[in-house]
């Protein structure tokens, strides 16, 4: 195919009303309407590029707004432009002198860099007839250090690091790949278990993904503590002793109390406790991890930057690394976070859910096997089961593993209609709410 140009972005302001039935409910965010500042890349032939970020709802236009003005560094140029040096055009959208004071790299415009760079990188992938996992597993080394943006990590991780470790590893590849096809990647369910649940429906709910084969599943937590405690004790008890039960507080306490309720649930075995305290606070993390060895202490949906999770690892804060596909600044950022993960001997098991994470992750966590981790030991990715009869390549479960994507992209493709309908505020189903 000759060089494609982009010719034009169409940026959506896309939102579920999911709040309706507690789904995605926890501790902290009680109402979430999961949404997504939503990127359409249309080139002159050839197929079009599609990226997201995740949000919760309001707030959305601040990310579509800053979408708008980011995707002026894609339009206008040809797609070889961009992936000749994807790590340059990075290091072009998130160092713009002045739009960068609103960062650097965090919060709104660093979400909304994410989604037009995954939609670059669903172009590229698209364009080479490859689902996202593939280009990343048979890229060069060089060209996949090339894309990362090794700026404020490099007393971690070197250039010359990642380079040896990408190489050392490829060995084995066609075995690991292999195994992917044949019995996918691990997963996890949240959906057992989100705050708003009632007893009965956490209950017949993990009856459910038991009889669908599911072995690890996570419970919100952060309310009362006799709750919390009888909410996981009846999901124990459900799943029984040799299936893993992780829980997430979402973020909901000072470091005092996170300790206090990460010691009084590990009474139930926890394989994790999920964001106990502020996604910032990287020495408190280390602290209760300190304090409470006997619970594994996982963090990352909230970590802003590959800076942030430099700082976890190096602080010994975390025992195992979520990144986030929309949170990161798309693909690179990821790409440098599992890498450091891997010096460090961390397991990454990505966070997903919302809308459309699930579909981004499945290529992150395959190539993290294929060419950077090699193990599945202690990987599990998250899966939320919302929403995906909106994508036109949804993900695929079976026996509780990411089926192996074989399209073309990066699965984040919506359908017309729904990017219609849930457009807000004029899409029919907000209009006529
Ligand atoms: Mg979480």
């Amino acid at each position: 195919m000759s060089d494609l140009k982009i010719i034009n972005a169409r940026v959506i302001d896309l939102r579920f009303p999911t709040s309706r039935e507690q789904i995605g409910s926890d501790a902290v965010n009680v109402d979430p309407d999961y949404s997504a500042a939503y990127c359409i890349l249309e080139t002159d032939h050839g197929p079009n590029g599609y990226g997201l970020t995740f949000t919760l709802g309001r707030g959305t236009e601040l990310c579509v707004e800053a979408l708008r003005y980011l995707s002026h560094f894609a339009v206008g140029r040809t797609l070889s432009s961009i992936t000749d040096d994807l790590g340059a055009f990075y290091r072009l959208l998130t160092s713009d002198s002045q739009f960068r004071w609103l960062g650097p790299e965090k919060g709104v415009i660093h979400l909304a860099t994410g989604a037009l760079i995954n939609a670059v990188w669903d172009l590229y992938a698209r364009v080479e007839g490859k689902p996202l996992w593939k280009l990343l597993a048979d890229m060069d080394a060089e060209e996949i250090v090339r894309a990362i943006d090794f700026r404020y990590i490099t007393d971690a991780l070197t250039r010359d690091e990642a380079l040896d470790l990408l190489n050392q590893r490829k060995a084995g590849m066609d075995a690991r790949l292999a195994q992917l096809q044949k019995t996918g990647h691990p997963a996890y369910t949240t959906s057992v278990g989100w705050f708003g649940f009632s007893d009965e429906k956490i209950v017949r709910l993990a009856d459910e993904a038991l009889a669908q084969g599911w072995t690890h599943f996570k419970l919100k937590v952060g309310g009362e503590a006799q709750d919390d405690l009888r909410r996981a004790r009846l999901v124990r008890r459900e799943i029984g002793e040799h299936n893993k039960l992780m829980v997430d507080a979402n973020q909901k306490w000072d470091i005092g109390e996170a300790i206090e309720r990460t010691r009084m649930l590990s009474d139930v075995n926890l394989w994790w406790m999920e964001e106990p305290t502020s996604p910032d606070d990287i020495l408190g993390h280390a602290r209760i991890r300190r304090e409470v060895p006997e619970v594994r202490i996982a963090t990352g949906e909230h970590c802003h930057n590959r800076v942030m999770f430099k700082q976890f690892m190096q602080a010994n804060a975390i025992d195992v690394c979520q990144i986030d596909s929309c949170r990161l600044a798309g693909v690179n950022e990821n790409l440098a976070v599992m890498l450091m993960a891997a010096k460090f001997n961390i397991p990454v098991c990505p966070h997903a859910g919302g809308v459309g994470l699930c579909e981004f992750v499945q290529h992150l966590s395959a190539f993290d096997f294929l060419r950077v981790s090699t193990t599945l030991e202690d990987r599990v990715t998250e899966f939320v089961d919302h929403l995906h009869e909106h994508f036109v390549d949804p993900v695929r479960i079976r026996n509780a593993h990411y089926v192996l994507p074989d399209k073309p992209g990066y699965s984040g493709e919506i359908y017309p209609e729904t990017l219609q309908d849930y457009n807000y505020p004029h899409g029919r189903f907000w209009r006529d709410a």
